[in-house]
């Protein structure tokens, strides 16, 4: 009776540094295999547990200024001395083949998502806790005290910008952060703005269907 929209959602998840972002996407990842995950482009370097190609695509500042001259980019900013980029290539075509598609994306260029694609789907994850999240950002050790203090600095603010997004998901645990998270994706697919037509015969077919077996 109702034929819905096959275009896929596009999906935005920020979190400030430390809220364990990382660890609940990848849960989401494995327990949904038709979710697909945008592989950002960045001039930051490599960390020893980045694979190249597979958690970004790693360019110099030039390289990736010479990227947004070309209109390569669908967003991108400048996070903490380091400019971040969602590739625009994929992106229309998944969706346009019904794929939902998730942008891992701190909040400037999520802004800029929301403003192009104003239907997207807007989740935070904040970590359950000030106290947790200077745990997480200390426990990750891959950082320098500098830099662990300006993430700090940088989540701050992140925090003050929650309600812009559509949802938000604490992650005090991980399960449950991924439970919330795909009750939000089912409950996106049953919105009316998905419905592209409702298929009903025309009135007096409808009413004989109806009428036929009563009496
Ligand atoms: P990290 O250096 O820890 O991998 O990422 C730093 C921040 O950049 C995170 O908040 C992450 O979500 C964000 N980020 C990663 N890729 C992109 C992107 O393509 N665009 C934007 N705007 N932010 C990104």
């Amino acid at each position: 009776m109702i034929k819905a929209k096959k275009r896929g959602t596009l999906i935005v998840i920020s979190a400030p540094s430390g809220a364990g972002k990382g660890t609940v996407i990848s849960r989401l990842l494995e327990k949904n295999k038709d979710l697909w995950l945008s592989i950002s482009a960045t001039s930051r370097k490599p960390r020893t547990n980045d694979v190249p190609g597979e958690t970004y695509y790693f360019f110099t500042k030039e390289e990736f200024e010479d990227k947004i001259k070309e209109g390569y980019f669908l967003e991108y900013a400048s996070y903490a001395d380091n400019y971040y980029g969602t590739p625009k290539e994929y992106i229309e075509e998944k969706l346009k083949s019904g794929v939902d598609v998730i942008l891992e994306i701190e909040i400037q260029g999520a802004m800029q998502v929301k403003k192009l694609v104003p239907e997207a789907l807007c989740i935070f994850i904040m970590p359950p806790s000030l106290k947790e999240l200077k745990r997480r950002l200390i426990g990750r050790n891959t950082d320098t005290k500098e830099k662990i203090l300006e993430r700090f600095k940088i989540a701050y603010k992140e925090i003050n910008e929650v309600s812009k997004y559509n949802y938000v998901v604490i992650n005090d645990e991980v399960d449950n952060a991924v439970d919330k998270i795909e009750a939000i994706l089912k409950a996106e697919k049953c919105r009316v703005d998905r419905i592209e037509e409702v298929v009903l015969a025309n009135e007096e077919e409808y009413m004989h269907e109806m009428l036929v077996d009563i009496n």
